[in-house]
Formats: C-alpha cells, structure tokens, sequence
C-alpha cells in the first residue's frame, strides 16, 4: 500500500503560487552553523520540482523553540544561504516584524514564478502551535497551492501544518503531499500494511513507557519483535532477575510481564555491564541471569548480536526505533553497530530496512550505515506516532486520491 493522498505529481503546478511546509528544524552550533543539513537537502527534490513547473515557491518551517516570541537566536537565515547554496539561486528570507512575525506581507510582494521566498521562522508567532484559525487563514492567502513536505512536523496539528491545508481546501484550492512525505509514508506505511514476510522489528533506547503503544500497535504485525537496549531491563525484572544499576521503567514492569508471554518477543541473552556510567569504566559480558548487583548493563552482549542478526538478515522487511546501547560512549556502540550491520546486509539481500526514531537515525549516520538502509526516517517523532498507528494531523489534512 502506498500513500493515499494527492502528491505534487497529481496536480497543475505551472506558474502557480505554491505554499509549502517543510521540515527545516536541522541541528546547530551556538553561533547558527548548520551542523547537519540531512533535512534540507531532503526537501530538495520537492522544492526542484516546483521550480521545474516554473512555480512561485513559498517555503515555510519551525525550527527550534522560540515560544510564539521573534528570537534572533532561531531565525532562519542560515537555513536561507544553506538552501541558497544547495538550489544555486538566491533565497528570499522574509523579515520578522512584531505585526507580521512569519513576514507574510512582504512574502506576497516578492514571490515570483521560479523563485524561492522563505518565511521566517513559523515558531515566532505563539498563533503557529495554538493552530490558530487566523494564522492559518493569513498563511493560505500565500497559496494557490498547499503542500505539506514536513514529515518531521506531520504528528502536530499547527497552523502551518493541518490548519491552512484546512483553510485551503475550504476554499476549492489543492492541499497534496510533497515528495519527501509520499516517501515517508510509502515506506512505513508499506511496512505496517503490507509487509513482504518475515517481518522483524527492532525496539530500544531508554524508556518502556514511551515504547509501550508502539510494542502493542507492532507486536500483532510482525513476526519477531527484538528488544535491546535500555528497555531491555525492564523485561529482565518482570522476568524476576536481578538488574543491578540497570534502567528500570518500574511502571512498566506489568506491561511488560504480559508481553513476555508472547512467543514473538524475543529479549537479549546477554550484555554488557559496567560498574560506571563511563566509556572507560571496564566491560564484563554476562548472561541474563548473571547481572551484578552494582552494576549496570550498557550494551547488548555477542550472543544477541549474533541470535539477533540470524533473524535480520533473514527477513523481507525490518523497522528498527532504538539503539541497542549507550551508542554515544564507543565502548557500548558495539551492539547498536552489530545491528546496522545486520540491517545493511539484509537490505543487500533485498530487504526493506527502515530506520525510524531520531537517536536511531543519528547512529545509523554516524556509524556510516545510511547507504546501506531502504530508508531512515526524518522525523523521529512523527515515525514513532506512525508506528503506534496514529493518524498524523498533517498528512490526514491533505487531499485524497
Ligand atoms: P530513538 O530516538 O531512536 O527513538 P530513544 O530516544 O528511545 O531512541 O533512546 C535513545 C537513548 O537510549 C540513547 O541516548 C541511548 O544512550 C539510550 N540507551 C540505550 N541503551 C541504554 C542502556 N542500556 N542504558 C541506558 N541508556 C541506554
Ligand atoms: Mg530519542
């Protein structure tokens, strides 16, 4: 199954005044530089597209927190000569006025058939989270067209995102998807509605409580659900065993004692421990049932690697939310490594490898891996909403097939 809703492809672009939401929220230093530019560059191909059609392109995104106030500190000129660079053709950043935080007004004068105008940032006006009708009503006056291209922002129903795709659609004017998020969706959508079998998932990271819908929503889907990572900690102690220093998500403890009934789920057999939490503490590897009192695991063990990697590289679909490890101290990014690994040689073998969940992804990079998956998901957030089988505000707002 793919995405059931209109995308550019499916709609009269030419010459037309296109308002488009992306997901421009990218990683900075404290001075503004850009430290990754993964999710400009993923906007590209929508953006390139409209400009192909001659389109006048109006580009819109959050980033950051600025809290509905006109902070310096978060605007979007960086983004502006960064997009400027990677399009070859100067980008209009509106200017923030206190009436007209977004620049809206000044938008309407400059946008032009084959020109990119950028608002600022959405944030700057306290109306862009409270999904204001008014705000939304302003935005869609900027808009022939309405096209939601921001994954990352889709499980939030805010003005940019779900209430002018509204307001556009009200008045008989065309609010589709971009590129990026007919992408998004046909992945994971494909993934949890019509898997080729098996069908694995890979959960970790640090909290049970923030993963429990998506262990309910994934465990009926798949054929083999992994758990790795802090998580795994908690099952342990539902199991009875002793945990140490280890995470525990005590609430949890219930949940996951059912889940342990379930042939699919399948917990580490071993890990690796640590008297510190400290690259540089020294590493046993124990079984489950060996964990010292004073110590902590930090790392999923050999044994797992290898148990899980035999079930990775076996399958026809594989999602994976949550490093297996500590993956930020080298010492403990052993198992998280393993797993990419496993992952990449089962996308060789002609797998679907989907890498959703925003610390998952940065290890994924960082480790090298991002070539060898089908997909690694740009918003963390919303893939995990996705997962759980939510609705996202801002994809259900568009238009239909
Ligand atoms: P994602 O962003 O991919 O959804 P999470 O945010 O749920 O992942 O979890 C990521 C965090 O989990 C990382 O910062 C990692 O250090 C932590 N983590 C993984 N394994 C452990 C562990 N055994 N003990 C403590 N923290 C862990
Ligand atoms: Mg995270």
């Amino acid at each position: 199954m793919s995405l059931n809703k209109k995308t550019i492809n499916d709609i009269d672009l030419a010459g037309k005044r296109v308002l488009v939401r992306v997901d421009f929220n990218v990683p900075q230093e404290d001075g503004g530089a850009i430290t990754d530019d993964k999710r400009i560059t993923a906007a590209l191909p929508t953006i390139r597209h409209l400009l192909s059609q001659n389109a006048a392109v109006i580009l819109m995104s959050h980033l950051g927190r600025p809290k509905g106030k006109i902070d310096p500190k978060f605007t979007l000129a960086p983004i502006a000569t960064r997009l400027g660079e990677l399009v070859g053709k100067p980008v209009v950043l509106t200017a923030a006025t206190p009436g007209d935080p977004l620049g809206i007004e000044e938008a309407k004068t400059k946008a032009a058939p084959g020109t990119i105008v950028l608002l600022e940032n959405t944030r700057y006006s306290e109306a862009e989270e409270a999904n204001s009708p008014e705000l939304s009503s302003q935005l869609a006056t900027l808009a022939d067209v309405y096209v939601n291209d921001a994954f990352g922002a889709a499980h939030r129903a805010h003005a940019s995102t779900e209430g002018v795709a509204q307001i556009v659609k009200q008045a008989g004017k065309p609010a589709v998807a971009g590129l990026l998020m007919q992408k998004e969706m046909d992945f994971l959508g494909g993934a949890l509605d019509d898997p080729k079998r098996p069908f694995v998932a890979i959960l970790g990271g640090a909290k049970v409580k923030d993963k429990i819908p998506v262990i309910e929503s994934l465990l009926p889907k798949v054929d083999t659900l992994l758990v790795g990572g802090g998580m795994a900690y908690t099952f342990y102690k539902a199991a009875g065993k002793e945990i140490g220093k280890s995470l525990l998500d005590a609430d949890s403890i219930e949940f996951c004692k059912e889940m342990l009934c379930d042939d699919k789920l399948m917990v580490p057999v071993d890990c690796v421990v640590a008297p510190d939490f400290d690259n540089d503490a020294p590493r046993t590897t124990v079984t489950v049932n060996g964990i010292p009192a004073d110590q902590e695991g930090l790392d999923i063990g050999p044994g797992t690697i290898a148990e899980f990697s035999e079930i990775i590289k076996k399958a026809k679909t594989v999602v994976w939310n949550g490093p297996m490890g500590v993956f930020e101290m080298p010492n403990f990014a052993v198992g998280t490594r393993a797993i990419a690994e496993a992952m990449a040689q089962a996308t060789e073998a002609g797998a679907t490898t989907i890498v959703g969940g925003g610390d998952s992804a940065a290890a994924v990079e960082q480790m090298g891996y991002a070539d060898r998956m089908s997909h690694i998901s740009t918003g963390g957030g919303a893939s995990l909403e996705f997962l759980e089988g939510k609705p996202l505000p801002g994809v259900v707002a568009l238009d239909d097939k």
